[in-house]
């Protein structure tokens, strides 16, 4: 098939400019074609194009990377929206298009009583979600999404159509488990394995915001229990908003929840408002998204979003808790921190164990977060950036000290640490799969799984000893300053 049988849109077309946005409009690509694929075959044409014409490309699914890595100036996009199938192969087993949204997955499996963990915003795609791991509202019952993939079909750097699971290619499988989209292959089905699902509770506190440091700190203590049924996340709004929340979904009886709540409202001031309710989890999907997109003032066009995270098992103690709250005064508009409960107690208590059973499976190395710290904000105005990023600036530097980790999936391109953060222990092995897969670097973004790592990069992107050594071991690490 030739790229003339595709629907191509180009810098003269009518299109181009709706065709060209990200999600994030801080970025503004101007590639010169948009190349929409329907199938692996289409990809394949289009890689090979992209190739033949010496361009950079980039891969869409859904646009809604923060960080605008889906498209590059003068380059090609490879957009695989309407590759979004989504269909039983057996009874527990779906195949998905990466195209497919999240809203789409909830309500298709749930004809069938079941679920995924899907994400916090109704509009994101399963392929960059589920290429970064894929945490949401389910994940301390169900897992990340990427678990529950059981194979890929993978279209690689020389356009061949592949399968990648536990017996086939396991090396890329094991990368594309959790290290972010864009850095081997253009992955064009995940089969899935969906879970039976209840009904759920989904329930929502709210407290003045002068008691964020109390409740914070007894919620955090609460959240992180070695019940998978409770999924918790706290909000933290700017002071002059004058709120902070608690909220979630509890996979159990209505009645069981309302016990565990009454341990949480026993250890914290009297709370402003309460909604405890049962609802299918479709509905209760809803009352998160509305949240996200809705229920704070607009879905904004300008983002600026941070995961700095903590990867060990600390809670966070009364230093770091006052370094939110003094920021969250300062904060102003559409700026927000939402931290959520990842891991259990017992997963802390027996790290090693899990970390032996889920290393050779999952490329996910935020899997053991104890909780996860999201910022993000959001405006229209351009003239407003400088004092958003200023905020951003000045919050990163006081929380440094409480992170060590990002989430591949809310991704900074402003953090200098982020290869190191985002992927750990891990790095030295997605180089080599980096290396084996696509050793001429076509999948390359700003923040891509490099071939090789300089000393200079060593040192910004703060890579632990044992990690620059397995480099050095491999032969990928360069002592020159250039790669
Ligand atoms: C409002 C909002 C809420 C969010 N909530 C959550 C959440 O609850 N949990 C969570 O985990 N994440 C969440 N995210 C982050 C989101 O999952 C990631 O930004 C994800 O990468 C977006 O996927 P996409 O396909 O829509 O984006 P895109 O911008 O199209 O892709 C993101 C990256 O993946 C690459 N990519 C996309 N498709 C493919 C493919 N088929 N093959 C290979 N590479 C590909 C792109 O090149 C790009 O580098 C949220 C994001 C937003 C904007």
């Amino acid at each position: 098939m030739k790229i003339s049988d595709l629907t191509v849109v180009t810098k003269d077309s009518d299109t181009y400019d709706q065709a060209r946005k990200c999600w994030n409009a801080m970025y503004d690509s101007r590639p010169d074609e948009i190349i929409y694929c329907k199938d692996s075959k289409d990809v394949s044409s289009a890689i090979e194009y992209a190739r033949d014409a010496g361009k950079q490309f980039r891969i869409r699914s859904g646009g809604h990377g923060t960080e605008g890595y889906c498209s590059v100036d003068d380059g090609i996009v490879i957009d695989v929206s309407s590759i979004d199938h989504i269909e039983y192969v057996s009874d527990s087993l779906v195949r998905l298009g990466p195209g497919i949204k999240n809203r789409k997955v909830n309500h298709v499996l749930a004809e069938r009583g079941q679920a995924v963990t899907t994400g916090t915003c109704y509009d994101v795609s399963v392929g960059g979600f589920a290429l970064g791991g894929g945490s949401g509202m389910l994940s301390r019952t169900l897992r990340s999404f990427t678990r529950s993939v059981v194979s890929m079909e993978i279209v690689d750097a020389r356009g061949r159509i592949l399968t990648a699971d536990k017996d086939t290619n396991p090396d890329l499988f094991w990368a594309c488990r959790g290290s972010g989209g864009g850095n081997f292959g253009v992955v064009t089905n995940f089969t899935v394995r969906a879970h039976k699902i209840p009904d759920v509770v989904s329930y929502r506190v709210m407290w003045p915001w002068q008691h964020l440091e109390t409740v914070l700190d007894r919620w955090q203590h609460w959240a992180v229990t070695d019940d998978r049924r409770l999924n918790s996340y706290f909000t933290i709004m700017p002071q002059s908003v004058g709120w902070i929340d608690v909220g979630g979904v509890f996979v159990g009886p209505q009645k069981e929840f309302e016990e565990y709540l009454t341990v949480l409202l026993r250890e914290t001031p009297p709370s402003t408002e309460r909604s405890v309710r049962t609802l299918p989890w479709t509905e209760a999907a809803e009352v998160i998204y509305d949240k996200v997109g809705g229920g704070l003032p607009e879905f904004h066009e300008r983002i600026r979003s941070s995961n700095l995270t903590n990867n060990s098992s600390n809670f966070l103690d009364a230093e770091a808790i006052k370094v939110l709250k003094e920021h969250h005064a300062k904060a102003f508009g559409n700026i927000w921190t939402w931290i959520w409960a990842a891991a259990t107690e017992s997963d802390l208590s027996s790290i090693a164990e899990v970390e032996r059973d889920t290393a050779e499976q999952f490329s996910f190395s935020n899997r053991l977060t104890l909780l996860s710290v999201l910022t993000r904000a959001g405006w229209k105005d351009p003239s407003e950036d400088a004092r958003h990023m200023d905020w951003f600036k000045d919050f990163q530097k006081s929380w440094r000290p409480y992170s060590s980790a990002c989430y591949v999936n809310w991704t900074d391109r402003r953090i200098e640490t982020r290869l190191g953060h985002y992927f750990g222990d891990n790095l030295p092995r997605l180089v080599e799969v980096k290396n084996a897969w696509d050793p001429h670097d076509v999948f390359n973004f700003p923040a891509s799984i490099p071939l090789r790592v300089t000393a200079d990069q060593a040192r910004r992107w703060e890579l632990s000893d044992d990690v620059v050594q397995k480099l050095k071991d491999n032969g990928r690490f360069v002592d020159s300053p250039a790669s």
